[in-house]
Parts: structure tokens; C-alpha cells; sequence
């Protein structure tokens, strides 16, 4: 097909009227398909059902005969600390595991900097800000917003934020605390932090002294595609460059069992880690111990999560094809819009031309498609 750049007058109109008419079809069509977030399916959640029998009245009791009904253990149980010792490659010590939620975690991160301070700082964050690489997960913004850290974007690039603006904005300003980043399959582009863009974020030069990676690992495990993408260990690299309190490293189970009744976890040095157990435990007696020994258990080890992870591809695999082929189908060669194919996470970004994009999510919503 002719691009519509060279159509003549009459040759538009001709396919506005096409498309138009395609457009009522669709409205037509009383169909809703609401695609806008990460959230697994039904089939998804049902493969982790065998959770559900786990734990049962007869077989509650931790390896070392805890009884994990009551109280206690406030920084995690210690199958549980093995397990995503194993999974993120750290070591068992480095590990806390909390609720159902990383975004939480990383929440409460903040909101304590902002209280207490973090160890290497002299005090509570004041007029804090933050490096907002963008695009982004929306809610990471949304968190800064809520607790009054002011955001500066900087460029996503293909194999992570753009350093050189990041190392130059942070050489200069104590107030800048932190950055965000999802290293693996970042939302929404599916990109992947290059061991060059880690290495240059664990080693740079910062004037506040308590400067903070929040490194969101939120799809460390999620690859439909090819090979599972490797990334470097954040925490062995800050270490290796003598930055080793700088990274908080997050992961959960969100989007391996159930979003709403997961395992989230951090990891990080010594001194980070003595920080977060004494501020939590004055928050909680401890998380849900049985939940975290049900997913031990229904795992095993490293082995049975990939395992279970590739159950997971097989049944995303094929929308995220769906949504490529309708792309290239619709899309493809005309200079219209530009489409990323990730390999793993949750997400595909398109983008339009400048300022149709307002305009296609509300002739999408009109034919009733978030
Ligand atoms: N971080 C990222 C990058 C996400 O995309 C999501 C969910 O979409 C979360 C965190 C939320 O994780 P959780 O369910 O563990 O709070």
C-alpha cells in the first residue's frame, strides 16, 4: 500500500473513509479487551494453584521445628532466604523477605529515608530527588510524587538510562538520593541494562554520600522468548567499585504465583540490610511465614522456578505474537509507528507520531479497547 505521506488528496480521503467505516465495525462489534497492565490471566494463576496445598494443619512446622503460625521471624524464614538466595545469586544473609508486595518495600524504603535517613547519610533526606529514567513503571513515579521527591528524567536508551546525563546531573547536586531502575524487561520498552550501564551506575561519583539505586527486579525470572536475558549482579558489582550500601536490590513473586498473595523480597549489603530489620521490626512481628514456606516448598529450588517460569511463556508467548502480527499488519513499512518485541516482561510500547497518540487511545476506547 501506498504510505499515506504520498497519497494525493483524493486518495486520503478515500481511505479516511475506509477506515472509518472499519472503526465502526469495531464499536459494532460490543466487544471489551482491556490490555493496559501486567496483570496475569486466570490460566496464569492457575498454575500455581498447587500453592493451596502446601501447607497443611499437619505439616506447618519450619526445618528447624518453628512453629510458623505464631509470631516471629521477622526478617524472613530461612528456607525462604535460601531459596532467593539461590534465585537472585546472593547470599542468604543479604536477604529480607516481606509481604506480597515489592512495591511496598520500595515505598517504605523511601518513606523511611525520608524519616530516618539511610546508613552513609547524616540524617533524614531533605528536598530530596530522584532520577526518573522515562519512560517508566508509572507507580515508581507516582511513589515520588506522594512523598514529595521532586523527579528528573533522564533518557531510557536501548541498554539502560543515559549515563552521561545521569553521572553528570548526580557529580553535583547532594540532593539528588537516588534512581530508578528496572534492569530486566523494563516496563514498558523491554529493555535490559547492559554490564556497562551497571558497572557506570554502581561506580559513579555521587555528592550525596547516600545515594540509592533502587534496582526493582520485578522481572528477573519472566523471558518468553529465547533465552532468559542476563544481567550483572548489582550488589558484586557496587561492592567490587566500593559502593556496596548504594544498590536495594527488589524482587517478588507477583508475576510467578499470585499478585495478591506473593512473596516480595530485598537484598542488600550488611549495613543496608541491619537498617531495614531494625526499622520493620518496630513495624511488624513478622510477615506470613506459612506463605513464604508454601512457595519454598512448591518451588524447591532455582530448577523449579525456571520451570515453572517457562509454563508461563508458553501461554504468554503467543499474545504477545498476536499483538506483533496486528502491528506489522497494520503498521508495517508505512512510517506510522514505531513497536518494540520484547523477550520477557509485560509489555509492549508503541509509539505514533506526534500527537496522534491522545487521539488513537480515544478511538481505542470508543471501540471499547484499553
Ligand atoms: N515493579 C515493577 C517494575 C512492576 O512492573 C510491578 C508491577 O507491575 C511492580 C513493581 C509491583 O510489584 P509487586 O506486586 O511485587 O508490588
Amino acid at each position: 500500500m501506498t504510505k499515506l505521506q504520498d497519497m494525493s488528496r483524493s486518495q486520503l480521503r478515500q481511505r479516511k473513509e475506509a477506515l472509518v467505516q472499519s472503526h465502526a465495525a469495531l464499536r459494532g462489534r460490543n466487544r471489551t479487551i482491556d490490555m493496559t497492565r501486567g496483570k496475569p490471566s486466570a490460566a496464569q494463576l492457575d498454575l500455581s494453584n498447587g500453592l493451596f496445598n502446601m501447607v497443611t494443619e499437619a505439616d506447618y512446622l519450619g526445618a528447624d521445628d518453628e512453629d510458623y503460625r505464631n509470631y516471629g521471624v521477622q526478617s524472613g524464614i530461612p528456607e525462604a532466604k535460601t531459596f532467593f538466595a539461590e534465585c537472585l545469586d546472593v547470599p542468604a544473609e543479604s536477604i529480607f523477605i516481606g509481604g506480597n508486595s515489592s512495591l511496598q518495600l520500595m515505598y517504605d524504603a523511601l518513606a523511611r529515608a525520608l524519616l530516618f535517613g539511610v546508613p552513609g547519610g547524616d540524617g533524614p533526606w531533605r528536598e530530596a530527588s530522584f532520577i526518573c529514567p522515562v519512560p517508566g513503571y508509572d507507580r515508581h513515579f507516582t511513589v515520588c510524587e506522594t512523598l514529595g521527591i521532586k523527579m528528573i528524567s533522564v533518557d531510557l536508551l536501548d541498554d539502560g538510562p543515559d549515563m552521561d546525563a545521569v553521572e553528570a546531573l548526580v557529580a553535583n547536586d547532594p540532593a539528588i538520593k537516588g534512581i530508578w531502575c528496572v534492569p530486566k524487561y523494563s516496563n514498558p520498552n523491554g529493555i535490559v541494562y547492559s554490564s556497562d550501564v551497571t558497572r557506570r551506575l554502581a561506580a559513579m561519583t555521587t555528592a550525596a554520600p547516600d545515594f540509592r539505586i533502587i534496582w526493582d527486579n520485578a522481572y528477573a525470572f519472566h523471558h518468553f522468548e529465547g533465552e532468559l536475558a542476563q544481567i550483572d549482579n548489582i550488589l558484586d558489582v557496587a561492592a567490587q567499585t566500593g559502593n556496596p550500601d548504594r544498590p536495594l536490590m527488589f524482587a517478588s513473586t507477583s508475576k510467578v504465583t499470585f499478585p495478591g498473595a506473593g512473596i516480595a523480597v530485598i537484598a542488600a549489603s550488611d549495613a543496608n540490610m541491619v537498617d531495614i530489620v531494625a526499622h520493620t521490626a518496630v513495624a511488624t512481628i513478622g510477615h506470613d511465614k506459612l506463605n513464604q514456606l508454601r512457595h519454598v516448598r512448591f518451588f524447591g529450588n532455582r530448577r523449579g522456578l525456571h520451570e515453572h517460569m517457562a509454563k508461563h511463556a508458553d501461554l504468554l508467548r503467543p499474545k504477545f505474537a498476536a499483538v506483533n502480527d496486528a502491528l506489522e499488519k497494520s503498521f508495517a513499512g508505512k512510517g506510522l509507528a514505531q513497536w518494540n518485541a520484547p523477550k520477557g516482561g509485560y509489555f509492549v510500547t508503541v509509539d505514533l507520531p506526534n500527537g496522534c497518540a491522545m487521539e488513537t487511545i480515544r478511538l481505542a476506547a470508543e471501540a471499547r479497547l484499553k
